[in-house]
């Protein structure tokens, strides 16, 4: 199928063709003409499908087709809501590059900046809007914001919308659109909780399901490593060194952690930049900018703060902790091998994260290749090293042996 089969119009096939993209993605083939049938649709993928667009090319399209007043006095039609910024951000940008050809407007807004550039924009009149829940509520609280003409409604990553706490916000938001809108919801995992949110907010939803979260990328290569907590960022110093190359998004799963992985990394001379909450929204978004334009080719990243963010080429993804939520494995290992390319994952596991593993093997039916080739293993056969202490002189366990002489060996579980 292609672009064009899409019934989609001029404008939008030629900027499609300036993104670069041939045909479309399965998801996009699925959803775009159920959108542009004015349908409700609940669609179920992950990021690196083409989700975005499957719902953008049709929203502008419809809004295209009946454009009204070229500047002020237009009124928002399509709202989308997402839970991060960054993610609103890359939204907002997917929207100008597939809309350049045509007058609409986008603009987003989201919290964690100064409020009064954005009731500027407003006030000129838009479009489309994205937002984060939080700052679309205050900017509605403080009467900058008309959503009574509000036609399409699309809730972006639903699942990580009710694990960040945003129910209620966006069953507020929800309730200041019209009755008569249509509602798009996507997520990449179904919980009970999000089926439970569809059936309040969707009409008679259709429903596209591409490719479950269970299903693991099938074009990333991934790779396990088992160490001791201790030897993690010795082990990930050496596979920086000696293996992993390229692009490389590292996961760790808290703020503190991201910190201390970077001033490690630094130390060590390499260039690298974080995201997590707790930094300012222009502390990522340059973060993010010096990764993207190759200043620096390692990003340190909590969940929250990479989901659903878009990075081009990414060579690898690095789980320096094992995720906790087997589905959180699926989504990091997903931010490569995308669009047709191939990629690579390394998970460090301690001995504390077995447990894990074993849920995510279970969730993606895949054992994961076993690394045992490294000069740090968790292996209770390994025989240890005596170390002398320096402070009394006496021996005592430390570490393992290093196996960097054996022979390489992959083992499937
Ligand atoms: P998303 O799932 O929306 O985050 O999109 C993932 C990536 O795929 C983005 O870099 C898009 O620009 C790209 N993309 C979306 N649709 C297509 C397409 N039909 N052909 C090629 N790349 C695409």
């Amino acid at each position: 199928m292609s672009f064009k089969d899409l019934q989609l119009n001029k404008p939008i096939l030629r900027a499609i063709a300036d993104a670069g993209y041939d045909d479309p993605t399965l998801v996009q083939e699925r959803t775009i003409p159920l959108v542009l049938g004015k349908k409700d649709v609940i669609t179920s993928a992950q990021t690196g499908t083409g989700k975005t667009a499957a719902f953008a090319l049709p929203i502008l399209q419809l809004l295209f087709d009946k454009q009204d007043a070229p500047k002020k006095g237009k009124k928002i039609k399509a709202l989308i809501i997402s839970p991060t910024r960054e993610l609103a951000i890359q939204i907002n940008e997917n929207f100008k590059v597939y809309g350049k050809n045509t007058n609409l407007r986008s603009t987003v807004i989201y919290g964690g900046t100064s409020i009064e550039p954005q009731k500027d924009i407003l006030n000129k009149g838009i479009d489309i809007l994205i937002a984060t829940p939080g700052r679309l509520l205050d900017l509605h609280k403080q009467d900058n914001l008309n959503l009574d003409y509000v036609e399409t409604f699309v809730l972006d990553e639903a699942d990580l919308m009710l694990d960040m706490g945003f129910i209620d916000d966006v069953k507020k938001i929800e309730r200041l659109c019209p009755d008569s809108k249509q509602t798009l919801l996507f997520s990449a995992t179904m919980p009970y909780k999000v089926e439970q949110l569809a059936n309040t907010i969707l009409k008679s939803p259709e429903r596209v399901e591409v490719s479950p979260t269970s299903s693991a990328a099938i074009n990333v290569s991934q790779v396990l490593y088992y160490v001791p907590k201790r030897n993690k960022i010795e082990l990930c110093l050496h596979l920086l060194r000696n293996t992993i190359k390229g692009n490389i998004l590292i996961f760790r799963r808290t703020k503190f952690g991201v910190d201390k992985l970077e001033q490690t990394l630094i130390k060590n001379g390499y260039k690298v930049e974080t995201i997590h909450g707790d930094k300012t929204q222009n502390l990522r978004q340059d973060a993010l900018k010096k990764f993207k334009n190759g200043y620096v080719n390692i990003l340190i990243a909590t969940d929250v703060a990479a989901r659903g963010i878009d990075i081009n080429e990414l060579d690898a993804v690095v789980n320096f902790d094992m995720p906790n939520v087997p589905e959180t494995y699926v989504h990091r290992i997903g931010r490569t091998g995308r669009a047709g390319q191939t990629g690579m994952s390394y998970s460090l596991c301690s001995a504390d994260e077995k447990t894990y593993v074993k849920t995510i093997q279970q969730l993606i039916n895949v054992q994961i290749p076993i690394e045992e080739n490294h000069p740090y293993p968790l292996d209770p056969k390994a025989k240890p090293i005596v170390h002398k202490s320096k402070k009394t002189g006496s021996k005592h366990k430390k570490g393992r042996k290093s196996v960097a002489s054996k022979k390489k060996k992959k083992r499937w579980y």
